[in-house]
């Protein structure tokens, strides 16, 4: 790389040189700094600038205008030998301009948990100092002490809680040891990360899985390609990818491994673990931010090889990654939705692209993206059509709800259980298996209503119903986080004991179950009844040892986990996800539905999945029970193709809002007359948007549509250049919006 300061030092003289630092910060552009005299700063060093009083992180971006702006501040220091890579920040570029975000915004999310402010915390341990035992003759020996000492004539190094905990003794005994000198501090080496094996053998792959497995590891060192890996739930793609990782890891390179939903993959880290013969590093929000810095020093400075993680662990600073893989590329949590909007996925194979490494998309549903791209040619396919060993994937079959309407059960009133679903789960629990509940609605009811007046209990900041979660006693908002304790009289009309809960939520449902099959052992599954990932870990782990009968869940029991056991999966409400205005709700139903379907039986014991609906003939119904993914992906591509609609056209979605309602129509009829006119593109709205009010704000849409090859964001960027706007109006900008809430 230059020395992009070469030049700067032969102007003015040495003391004047400069360079253009990006700050982490949502502004235009970088800023010049002078560097001061002695200092060394190469183009992605990090550097801490004072800026408005304070201090803050920085990247050095170029080298500093030639302006001559008087009175630049100076670079106060460097952090860290280690420059960010010139891919990393290639990268930052790249994204900012696609999802037309601020360069330095994006440079948030990649210093977000940079070590380089801190030192890395030395581990501080003791050991048995020489003429330590000498010394503890002079003592006063207690039994602590002289459980203390027995341990330490080993003459190992140990941390104060590790002498306290296995010599059984208080750490203010240790202490004394310490002070007294009989024990003397050594210094330990900051924490490596454990080396993973990529030579240990695998599992004996099938015939098929061995061939796509050896074709992606011939692909690693070959470039930039994306292959789709297209295999039913269970069929081995994990296995199978495995096998590219080690491939990569064993040409040294460094792997990436997203995921939609770490917190929950421990199952998934258990496997690398035993593939590598060492646990990866997880990268996630739940992470401790001393483990957080660690992990990215380590990737910087190239000593971490393989990162399993959420969709923000694509901006950690890679040296030498060598890898992508993408699982579960179809899931809608790899999209960001606030702050800076951007597509993991997508953003994957972009860092793919400019890094000219391969990537791996893996999916039992492939989103129609990914599948069209593979029919277009553009990206590869690796299909595994049969599921591992014996297994079977179950067929669903459809309960119309229309005619098999739930009988009310005394005590409870009404019923979501139909009777061909309640005899089905008597019928497993009765052979010993085990059975799932699927209802994708978080708490008791998603709506509390006054029998006296209809009173609808409403949040105060947002247009949508307050749900009620009757086991925190509380009713909460899903949006915006807002709560309240149940009222005991209707806010609006004062009648007493009034309010209905209307509608299941999964508690609910867990009440229901509990009335129904009273023996069965039964547990729910929802992110807000989790105290955490060790606390979901802990409950997958308890049904896949077949301590559970009956469990109830939400969407996070169709992601990926393995329950051997598993034989009947009931969907309690097919058409929940059908209604509203989202584009993708058919193929999102279609995709969750058969992943749920799909946890039954997955091992020898053959499974049923039974999926109530009142609309069995919809198509995602149809496709579901005679299990024919490609015509309904047929049809939706048509359906899509014709309407010009992604993955066939190009969206840009602008969502402006404002403290009021007026204020918010009034930025939009300014955005309305300086909309842009061309013939291949078109711009719909504004229109208010499904949620209109969202935490306070008044909410309207705009939705700029064109043709595929067609690149949108520089249209927008003209039609928001000159837009003059007050303070308290956001236009949020969504480029390829996958919500349209
Ligand atoms: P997928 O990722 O496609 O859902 P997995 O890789 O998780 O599939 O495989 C499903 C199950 O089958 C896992 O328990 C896995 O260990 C097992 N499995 C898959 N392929 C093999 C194989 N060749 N030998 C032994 N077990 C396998
Ligand atoms: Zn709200």
């Amino acid at each position: 790389m230059s020395d992009p300061l070469a030049n700067a030092a032969e102007g003015p003289g040495a003391e004047e040189r400069r360079c253009a630092v990006l700050l982490p910060l949502p502004l235009a552009g970088a800023f010049d700094y002078l560097v001061p005299p002695g200092l060394e700063l190469e183009e992605g060093a990090v550097v801490q600038v004072p800026l408005g009083g304070r201090d803050s992180l920085g990247v050095v971006w170029g080298p500093g205008g030639e302006g001559t702006a008087k009175r630049l501040k100076a670079v106060r220091a460097r952090l860290g030998e280690t420059a960010i890579p010139e891919i990393s920040r290639r990268f930052v570029e790249w994204v900012a301009d696609y999802v037309m975000a601020p360069p330095g915004a994006v440079l948030r999310m990649l210093l977000s948990s940079s070590g380089l402010s801190q030192a890395e915390k030395p581990r501080r341990a003791w050991r048995l100092a020489k003429e330590g035992a000498a010394r503890a003759e002079a003592l006063r020996m207690t039994d602590a002490r002289r459980r203390l000492l027995a341990l330490a004539e080993d003459g190992l190094a140990r941390s104060l809680t590790a002498f306290a905990e296995e010599a059984g003794a208080g750490t203010g005994a240790v202490k004394g040891l310490i002070e007294a000198g009989v024990l003397e501090e050594v210094r330990l080496p900051a924490l490596s990360w454990p080396r993973l094996d990529p030579g240990r053998p695998g599992p004996a792959l099938s015939a098929q899985q061995q061939a796509a497995a050896d074709r992606l590891a011939a692909g690693v060192g070959g470039g930039f390609a994306v292959t789709l890996l297209d295999g039913v739930t269970g069929s081995g793609k994990t296995e199978v990818y495995l096998e590219a990782v080690a491939a990569a890891l064993a040409a040294g390179r460094q792997v990436l491994v997203l995921l939609p939903e770490i917190a929950l993959s421990a199952q998934l880290l258990d496997r690398f673990a035993a593939r590598f013969g060492a646990r990866p590093a997880a990268w996630h929000s739940e992470l401790g931010q001393g483990q957080r810095r660690r992990a990215w020093r380590a990737v910087l400075e190239g000593r971490l090889s393989l990162v399993v993680g959420a969709r923000s662990a694509l901006f950690l600073p890679f040296r030498d990654l060598g890898l992508i893989v993408v699982d579960e590329e179809h899931e809608a949590a790899f999209k960001q939705e606030d702050g800076v909007h951007y597509h993991a996925r997508d953003m994957a194979v972009a860092r793919g692209q400019l890094g000219g490494i391969p990537v791996i998309l893996a999916s039992a549903t492939p989103s129609l993206e990914s599948l069209t791209n593979a029919a277009a040619g553009r990206y590869g396919v690796e299909r595994l059509p049969q599921r591992h060993g014996s297994a079977l994937l179950p067929k669903a079959e459809l309960i119309d709800m229309r005619r098999h309407r739930p009988p009310p059960i005394e005590g409870l009133g009404q019923s979501w259980l139909s009777p061909p679903l309640r005899s089905a789960i008597a019928e497993t629990l009765a052979q010993g298996g085990q059975a799932l509940l699927f209802l994708n609605r978080r708490g008791y009811a998603p709506l509390t209503l006054c029998r006296a007046c209809g009173h609808r209990l409403q949040c105060r900041n947002c247009s949508a119903w307050m749900v009620e979660h009757r086991l925190a006693g509380r009713l909460q908002c899903h949006h915006c986080g807002d709560w309240m304790r149940l009222p005991q009289r209707c806010p609006e009309c004062d009648a007493e004991d009034s309010l209905a809960a209307c509608g299941p939520g999964v508690e609910r449902l867990a009440e229901e179950a509990a009335a129904l099959f009273p023996e069965a052992r039964r547990a729910v599954f929802s992110s807000d009844l989790l105290a955490g990932p060790g606390e979901a870990a802990a409950l997958l782990r308890a049904i896949a040892d077949r301590k559970i009968d009956l469990l109830i869940g939400t969407q996070l029991v169709a992601k990926g986990h393995h329950f051997p056991d598993l034989t009947l999966v009931g969907v309690v409400d097919g058409d929940l996800g059908l209604n509203g205005g989202d584009p993708r709700a058919g193929e999102r139903s279609f995709q969750l539905l058969q992943q749920v379907a799909g946890r039954a039986g997955r091992a020898e014991r053959p499974g049923r999945a039974l999926v109530q609906t009142f609309d069995p003939g919809h198509p995602v119904m149809q496709a579901l029970g005679q299990q024919n993914r490609d015509a309904f992906l047929a049809a939706e591509s048509r359906n899509r193709r014709l309407g010009g609609l992604p993955p066939f056209g190009r969206q840009i979605a602008l969502i402006v809002s404002a403290p009021s309602a007026d204020r918010a129509d009034a930025a939009c009829a300014l955005l309305s007359r300086a909309a842009p006119r061309h013939d291949d593109v078109r711009i719909w709205g504004p229109a208010p948007a499904p949620l209109p009010v969202l935490r306070g704000r008044h909410r309207r849409r705009f939705l700029v549509q064109g043709p595929r090859g067609r690149r949108l964001q520089g249209l927008v960027r003209a039609w928001l250049k000159d837009l003059r706007v007050p303070a308290e109006v956001r236009v949020a900008i969504d480029v390829d919006p996958q919500s349209f809430l």
